[in-house]
């Protein structure tokens, strides 16, 4: 740091271009990450990382208006300070007053979005890197609370790992950031301000799925006790009615008009109380996503048509809707179901969204669906959002197995552990009986456990367990600090094959 102070003047006196070519010095014991050199006033800011974190580095003549914004150990005299500032709260929110491009920002306008949902606030440089060469725009913070309780973070925590990667990357294009699957008003509010601005509304428990099965003479009895002006507008607008939606004609009998009435009508009530609030609080910079994804059986394209005709009768903005889709949409894996079948039913999903308000339908546990990414992308005409997590957690799995082979063993054991408790939480059908087992496999063989379905899904559903072990926990960060570099590469690619194969244009 020393040998930093020794020509900052110097380094202050040049451009952006001449200080990254300068601005590390032989034998330090750190180095910059070149993207992030940035020149303000009288100071320059910089993410620099050593053996063991990264941290902001502002440096500065005379003590300018934006050294004092940041907290740390300053060293120096008083006409040239540097100072090394930890990766906190409090030096994120500077981060983000002095440089507000860093800070998350709502996507209405954005025609493609992707879900990239980083757990361990250190994959968002590769995203970054792919998004880069497509015209997408990443939200790159994305985690639902589920995520939060099994990885001991908060919304907080999320965004401001995020900002100091947006950072690192020198990303000035703006990207978004999603509170996932938020089911009250108090979660959402926890998700606000911590500037999430997009909002998953979930309303798998508030509407009532059951009645999806419920027999006839149920669902009569259960419409009857509606309001006698609800059920008027019911029967006028949706009864026997056969809908053309573009390309696709959608019929609604009677039977399925009441049944819609049953299951949303609480439900959509709800989501137009929490638009209401939204509005309130953020007055048009949100994006409300609807989901009915996680529920037991897919989304028949008439109820499809049934919520965006009430959403819009009530006036809730909604940017995307998520419907569940018909096949299995499993963590980690391709799709899995009739091809053909879905191609069919997408093409509706797709046609009812864009004759109703031309919102994104949005596609959950949607990594390496590699299978139905053409179909999406053509179909919606790439006006879509597509949610991604847990694949870039096998990004940084795959690279502890290549690198680490005692501590991928000790994570694989640990998965197998924890794999029934966590079947609970995550629906998946791999058989973990056809995994090897890992003592008997040699270390170059472990890698290619990344590529098995089965030991995909087992590590997949365990990165909670993983994450909160005591002897697992700080070696795994230690080597993910080591080997970043090929992280982000692994990311990269991976994300690079999901845009590619969507039919995203590139830039
Ligand atoms: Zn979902």
């Amino acid at each position: 740091m020393e040998k930093i102070l020794e020509n900052a003047a110097t380094l202050l006196a040049s451009s952006e271009n001449n200080i990254r070519q300068n601005i590390d010095h032989p034998g330090s014991a750190f180095s910059f990450y070149s993207d992030s050199i940035n020149k303000i006033g009288d100071s320059i800011v910089a993410m620099a990382r050593d053996s063991k974190s990264r941290f902001l580095v502002v440096i500065s003549s005379c003590d300018d208006e934006t050294i004092v914004e940041f907290t740390g150990d300053r060293i120096g005299t008083d006409e040239i300070a540097a100072k090394i500032c930890p990766l906190n709260a409090a030096n994120a929110k500077a981060l983000r007053k002095v440089f507000p491009w860093t800070a998350p920002i709502s996507l209405r306008d954005r025609k493609t979005t992707v879900g990239c949902g980083d757990r361990l606030g250190c994959a968002t440089v590769g995203h970054i890197a792919a998004a880069k060469e497509f015209q997408v725009t990443p939200v790159l913070a994305q985690q639902s609370i589920r995520e939060l309780a099994l990885t001991g973070r908060t919304y907080r925590d999320v965004v401001d790992d995020t900002c100091f990667m947006v950072f690192q990357a020198g990303y000035k294009d703006g990207y978004g950031a999603d509170g996932d699957h938020l089911k009250t008003i108090d979660d959402i509010d926890v998700a606000l301000a911590a500037d999430m601005l997009m909002i998953t509304l979930d309303l798998s428990d508030i509407m009532n799925a059951a009645a999806g099965d419920w027999p006839r003479s149920e669902i009569d009895a259960a419409f009857d006790k509606l309001p006698e002006g609800t059920k008027q507008h019911i029967i006028d607008t949706y009864a026997d009615k056969t809908f053309t939606v573009k390309s696709s004609k959608v019929n609604i009998d009677a039977a399925t008009a009441k049944r819609c009435a049953v299951m949303y009508l609480g439900a959509l009530d709800y989501a137009a109380t929490v638009h209401e609030h939204l509005a309130e609080r953020r007055g048009n910079k949100f994006d409300l996503e609807v989901s009915i994804d996680e529920t037991t059986s897919p989304t028949l394209p008439s109820h499809h048509l049934f919520i965006a005709k009430e959403l819009l009768l009530r006036n809730v903005e909604f940017t995307s809707l998520a419907p569940r889709f018909i096949g299995e949409f499993q963590k980690g894996i391709d799709y899995i179901g009739d091809k053909a079948e879905f191609d069919r039913q997408f093409r509706v999903h797709a046609d009812i969204a864009q004759a109703n308000g031309d919102y994104k339908v949005s596609i959950h546990s949607g990594s390496d669906k590699f299978m139905v990414y053409p179909t999406i992308g053509e179909m919606t005409d790439m006006r879509l959002h597509l949610k991604t997590a847990g694949t870039s957690w096998l990004e940084a799995v795959r690279v502890i197995a290549q690198h680490d082979p005692v501590l991928y063993r000790s994570m694989h054991k640990c998965s197998l552990d924890n794999f029934a408790a966590m079947q609970e939480l995550y629906h998946i059908t791999a058989d973990i009986n056809k995994i090897a087992d890992v003592d008997s496999l040699k270390d170059e063989e472990l890698p290619a456990l990344m590529e098995q379905l089965e030991a995909r899904q087992l590590l997949h559903i365990t990165y909670g367990p993983i994450l909160n072990d005591k002897v697992i926990r700080p070696l795994f960060f230690a080597a993910m600090h080591k080997f970043e570099k090929e992280y982000h590469q692994g990311i990269y690619k991976h994300f690079y094959k999901h845009l590619n194969l969507l039919g995203v244009p590139k830039r």
